[in-house]
C-alpha cells in the first residue's frame, strides 16, 4: 500500500485501490478542484461583462469571419442544433460545430465534445489566444 497526497488539500491518503491515477481525498476535493480550475475563465468572462451564450455567439461570429477571410461562403442554419455554421468552398459543403476552447501553453487544444457531433467539423476558438481558430479535422 502506497501513501500519496490529495492533489488539492494535500491530506495523506492511501492509494491501494487507485494506484497511478490523479487522486483526491474525496468527492468534495475533486469537485472543488475542477471548480477552482475553471474559476479564472469564469472571472475573465465576468470582466468582459459577458453571459455564457454571448461567448458562444462571439465564437460563431469569429469563425464566420475566419472562414470568409479564407475564401469560404458562410451560411447560418435555421436550426442551430443541426450545426452552428455551414460553409461552401470549391464545390464542398461543411457543417461546422463551433466551440469555445482553450489552447494550453504546450500548444494542445481542449474543447467540449458531445454525442451528435459525428460527421461535423469542429471550429474551435481560443479567446485567450488572439481569437485563433483551430479546425478539426483540417479544412485545408
Ligand atoms: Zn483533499
Amino acid at each position: 500500500m502506497q501513501q500519496i497526497k490529495c492533489k488539492r488539500c494535500e491530506k495523506i491518503i492511501d492509494t491501494q485501490r487507485r494506484r497511478g491515477r490523479v487522486v483526491f481525498c474525496g468527492r468534495a476535493c475533486r469537485t472543488a478542484w475542477f471548480f477552482e480550475r475553471s474559476a479564472p475563465y469564469v472571472k475573465k468572462r465576468k470582466e468582459r461583462n459577458e453571459l455564457r451564450h454571448v461567448t458562444a455567439t462571439r465564437s460563431v461570429l469569429i469563425v464566420a469571419l475566419n472562414l470568409l477571410e479564407r475564401g469560404w461562403e458562410v451560411y447560418l442554419p435555421f436550426d442551430r442544433v443541426a450545426s452552428d455554421l455551414v460553409g461552401f468552398k470549391d464545390s464542398r459543403a461543411v457543417k461546422f460545430e463551433v466551440r469555445t476552447g482553450r489552447k494550453n501553453p504546450d500548444g494542445a487544444w481542449n474543447w467540449p465534445t458531445r454525442i451528435g457531433d459525428e460527421g461535423k467539423t469542429y471550429a474551435v476558438v481560443a479567446l485567450d489566444h488572439g481569437n485563433e481558430v483551430l479546425y478539426e479535422p483540417s479544412i485545408e
